[in-house]
């Protein structure tokens, strides 16, 4: 296992944990700068952010600062209650593929979706298990166009309390299944991302990390789960300050070979977006070397 206690080579920034700063959104062109002076050597923007940035100067800005993408956020949102829904996903799973190949992104990181509607609030059905078959589906026609231009796509299982409305893969085997129903030969164009907050509570995690071997650990992501936790997506803690064995599953992982950066995703209104974003990132130094 790596040593991180000397320096932060292997610490990435997802943007998301400081677009807010002292509880203002902080632009990604400032994110940038603010991670480049302080040595961080990777990034994971999210679409938003670049889009409002503008994708040829955030391209520009990456190049000048020699930073690598430990990810792009994010593609997926697969399910849908229609033909033309379902169409229009693809389409702009293929643009966020093609931003993320622009970006030289690792891998683009995949949000599955779950019930089409419920992220708005009104599910069209309570049909799951269809909508996972819609998931299976979207990721094997993305996968074609993926391969194509060489860009890995990372299946991120979520947590099963956005089954409905984010992600209907929830479980590492579930995601895992995925891989090895579509990518059977283990080519690299398919794998996962391991969000501890997502997959720290799963008996089953130590195993299916050792199924996905080296060629499906895709992208490594950190932060911690809060006792209590008081909103279910915006309250995730700054490593070290809530009860995952961030250590432990960080050697199961390094123990297949990932080699990659340790990736903090942090989305905090009350605490961490409330502060200066120059403390959040400083903070997130001092934790990946003490903690992670
Ligand atoms: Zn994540």
């Amino acid at each position: 296992m790596r040593d991180f206690s000397q320096d932060h080579r292997w610490l990435s920034i997802n943007t998301a944990t400081v677009r807010r700063s002292g509880g203002q959104e902080l632009p990604l062109p400032a994110i940038i700068e603010a991670c480049a002076e302080r040595g961080i050597r990777a990034i994971s923007p999210w679409r938003d952010q670049v889009h409002a940035a503008g994708l040829a100067d955030v391209s520009r800005m990456v190049r000048e600062h020699g930073l690598a993408l430990s990810g792009y956020c994010r593609g997926g949102m697969f399910p849908a209650a229609d033909a033309a829904g379902l169409q229009a996903a693809h389409d702009d799973n293929r643009r966020a593929v093609d931003e993320a190949r622009e970006l030289n992104a690792a891998c683009l990181v995949l949000v599955v979706g779950g019930l089409p509607g419920a992220l708005q609030g009104r599910a069209a059905h309570k049909d799951i298990a269809g909508a996972r078959e819609q998931v299976r589906e979207g990721i094997a026609t993305l996968l074609e166009y993926a391969r194509g231009v060489g860009m890995p796509l990372a299946i991120e299982p979520l947590h099963p309390m956005y089954a409905a409305d984010r992600a209907c893969v929830n479980t590492m085997e579930q995601a895992l299944d995925l891989c090895d129903a579509l990518d059977p030969r283990r080519s690299g164009a398919l794998g996962v991302a391991v969000d501890v907050y997502h997959v720290w509570w799963d008996p089953k995690l130590q195993q299916q990390i050792a199924r996905a071997g080296k060629e499906r650990l895709l992208a490594f992501h950190v932060c911690d789960w809060l006792t209590p936790t008081t909103d279910l997506l915006n309250d995730r803690g700054m490593m070290g300050d809530g009860v995952i064995d961030i250590p432990r599953i960080r050697g199961w992982v390094e123990a297949q070979g990932f080699a990659g950066f340790s990736e903090v995703e942090i989305f905090s209104t009350g605490n961490w977006w409330q502060r200066p974003h120059a403390e959040v990132l400083d903070t997130c130094i001092a934790r990946h070397r003490s903690v992670v």
